[in-house]
C-alpha cells in the first residue's frame, strides 16, 4: 500500500492531505509504503519538469508538521506490526534546512528504511553523511544543469561508500541533445554494477500542446525568459538518430 501525502504548512489539514491511498501491484517486500513530498523547492529549473512541481521560492515544510507527520506514521506501522519505507521526494527533499534531523527523526521513530529521491546536486559527503539514516539514495541525473565528469566522480565516491543494507541507484534522464552523455554514464553504471534506470524524457506541454527543448527553461544557463523558446509541437523532441542509439542500448 502506498499512501502520498501532499506538504502542507497547515497541521489542522494533515488528515485532509492524504491524497492518495493505492495498492502498488505486486507487493515485492511487505512494506507498508510512504510516499512523502517535502514540497517544491528545488534548485534546478529542468525544462520538462512542471512549475507544479519545482520553484526555488517555496517554503520549507515547517518541523512542527513533520514530527506530527512522522509520529502519525510511526504509530500507525507500531499498530498494525507493519514495517515500513518512507520514500523522501520534492522538490530537492535535501535542500530543506533541517534534512539530517528529519532523517534521524524517521530512523529515531522505528521506522526501519528510509529512502531518498535527490537532483544529485549535493556533494558526495552530503550524500555520504546521509548514508547513516538513508538505505536507498536514487540520484536522478538532469543534464541540462549536471556535468557528466562530476556527475561519474561522484557516484563512483558514494558508491565506494556504500555499506550493507544501503544502496545506490540511478535515474538518468535521457534528454535530446545529452544522449550521448546519457548513454556514456548508464554504461559506466552497468560497467560498475550500479542499478540505473536509462529514462526518455517527456517534454512539459503548455495548453496549446507546444513544448520547450532542453536548455530553455530560462535558468539553466541564461537563456532567456521562461517559455520564450516554444518549439512547434510537430517538431520531434528526439532525433531519430537519438532514439535508436537509446533504443539500441542494452
Ligand atoms: S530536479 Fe527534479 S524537481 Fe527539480 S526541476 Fe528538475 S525534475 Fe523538477
Amino acid at each position: 500500500m502506498k499512501i502520498t501525502l501532499e506538504s502542507t504548512q497547515n497541521l489542522k489539514n494533515i488528515s485532509k492531505k492524504i491524497v492518495a491511498v493505492e495498492d502498488i501491484d505486486p507487493p515485492r517486500d511487505h512494506l507498508f509504503r510512504v510516499e512523502w513530498n517535502l514540497g517544491p523547492r528545488c534548485n534546478y529549473d529542468c525544462s520538462y519538469c512542471s512549475p507544479n512541481i519545482h520553484n526555488k521560492k517555496s517554503e520549507h515544510l515547517n518541523m512542527e508538521v513533520i514530527e506530527k507527520t512522522v509520529d502519525r506514521i510511526a504509530t500507525y506501522t507500531k499498530e498494525h506490526k507493519k514495517k515500513t519505507r518512507i520514500s523522501l521526494t520534492g522538490g530537492e527533499p535535501y535542500l530543506h534546512p533541517r534534512f539530517f534531523d528529519i532523517i534521524k527523526m524517521i530512523k529515531d521513530s522505528g521506522i526501519q528504511r528510509i529512502s531518498v529521491t535527490s537532483n544529485a546536486s549535493m556533494p558526495a559527503k552530503t550524500y555520504i553523511k546521509s548514508l547513516e539514516y538513508v538505505n536507498y539514495l536514487i540520484l536522478s541525473i538532469h543534464f541540462e544543469f549536471a556535468k557528466l565528469e562530476k556527475v561519474k566522480e561522484k557516484v563512483l565516491e558514494i558508491k565506494s561508500a556504500l555499506t550493507e543494507n544501503r544502496n545506490l541507484h540511478l535515474h538518468i534522464m535521457a534528454i535530446p541533445g545529452k544522449v550521448n552523455e546519457s548513454l556514456e554514464l548508464a554504461q559506466l553504471m552497468k560497467d560498475e554494477d550500479v542499478s540505473f534506470a536509462l529514462r526518455r524524457v517527456r517534454p512539459q506541454f503548455d495548453e496549446n500542446g507546444l513544448y520547450l527543448m532542453p536548455f530553455n527553461s530560462g535558468q539553466s544557463g541564461g537563456h532567456g525568459p521562461k517559455w520564450s523558446r516554444i518549439k512547434d509541437s510537430n517538431l520531434h523532441y528526439y532525433s531519430e538518430d537519438e532514439l535508436q542509439r537509446l533504443g539500441a542500448f542494452k
